[in-house]
């Protein structure tokens, strides 16, 4: 379908759904209750990310009723970071809001971001104070995560910080230059620099559905932040090795030394050796994990294949190639 767009608007937001059929409408209504408020010209694109429910029907269902509202219908799960992607380079707004779409990310917030950027900053990225409706579980993960991959990386990724936040143009036009497949966004927005100011809120609970994010993902996700950011792991291994040769060494000089002064009574313990072996050969293991980990991003990297694909799109030309290919 074409593009219904004329004008730049002063705020695109952007929303990845997967799964998110029974929130879209209170979704809609929220945000254009509080843009219609705001006073600034908007356009709202949902990037519908492979969704198995009615989803896509629900979006079509928006911006037919409504020019402002833009779909874009990816041809399967492409993950989270890369449908936010694929949002943003299809963004045509002088200030860009990435959000989730189970109203977690209140819209009410928007206003104060866009008052950070008209204060000069180029990104306002959304703070969480609290975390309501979440496990205890997932609540200690994600502290745990924001902590260490601020000690591990070398940028400065705020602590407790999704991806809900707003960008001035120029830096989406920077993301756009950063080709990489394993996306961990915030982490790339925080490498872009420039200003960046946080505004405070309380997350909410889901609206409806169930989180996307399983411990598994949620695993993949901090690996990817932390491969993205650090080759501080790869040398794991030579820091490991250093340490067990430095000990071998150490128990070497002391059994020569016990021997010449005629000590006897070394009986060759089996269950002291095979715990060393074990603990060794766990060690080598881990340490080639972390090869593996970044050989596999290397390899994804080299392909070169283009980070999503586009099935169809509502008031919107979707690009024939989209970029970073
Ligand atoms: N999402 C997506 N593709 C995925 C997984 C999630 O577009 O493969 C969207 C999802 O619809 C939601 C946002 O990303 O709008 C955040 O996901 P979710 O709420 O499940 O994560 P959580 O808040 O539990 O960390
Ligand atoms: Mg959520």
């Amino acid at each position: 379908m074409s593009d219904t767009r004329t004008d730049v608007p002063e705020i695109s937001v952007v929303l990845p759904v997967y799964n998110e059929a029974d929130g879209l409408r209170t979704l809609y209504d929220r945000l254009v209750g509080v843009l219609d408020g705001f006073g600034r010209s908007y356009e709202i694109i949902f990037v519908n990310d492979g969704s198995r429910d009615g989803s896509w029907a629900g979006i079509m269902a928006l911006a037919n009723a409504d020019p402002r509202v833009c779909g874009v219908n990816l041809s399967r799960n492409f993950g989270h970071q890369i449908a936010i992607t694929a949002g943003m380079d299809l963004s045509r707004g002088r200030t860009v809001v990435v959000m989730d779409s189970d109203l977690q990310d209140p819209p009410e917030l928007i206003p104060e971001l866009y008052a950070k950027y008209a204060d000069g900053f180029d990104v306002a990225y959304a703070q969480r104070r609290t975390r309501d409706g979440e496990t205890r579980f997932k609540k200690l993960t994600a502290k745990l995560f924001y902590r260490l991959i601020r000690r591990m990386t070398s940028i400065d990724i705020p602590v407790d910080t999704g991806d809900f936040r707003l960008m001035s143009r120029r830096v989406v036009d920077d993301l756009k230059r950063l080709h990489e497949h394993s996306r961990f966004v915030r982490g790339l927005v925080t490498w872009v620099g420039y200003n960046q100011a946080p505004v405070f809120y309380d997350r909410k609970p889901r609206y409806g559905g169930v989180t996307k994010y399983p411990f598994a993902k949620m695993l993949r996700f901090a690996i990817d932040g932390i491969t993205g950011f650090s080759s501080e792991p790869l040398r794991f291994g030579s820091h490991a090795g250093l340490l067990f040769a430095m000990a071998s060494l150490a128990l070497m000089i002391g059994f020569m030394v016990y021997k010449l002064a005629g000590g006897q009574g070394l009986v060759p313990g089996w269950t002291s050796l095979i715990v060393v072996l074990l603990f060794l050969g766990g060690v080598q293991l881990l340490a080639v994990g972390i090869l593996g980990e970044y050989i596999g991003r290397i390899y994804d990297e080299v392909k070169r294949r283009p980070l999503y694909l586009v099935r169809d799109a509502v008031n919107i030309d979707a690009p024939e190639r989209p970029p970073h290919g």
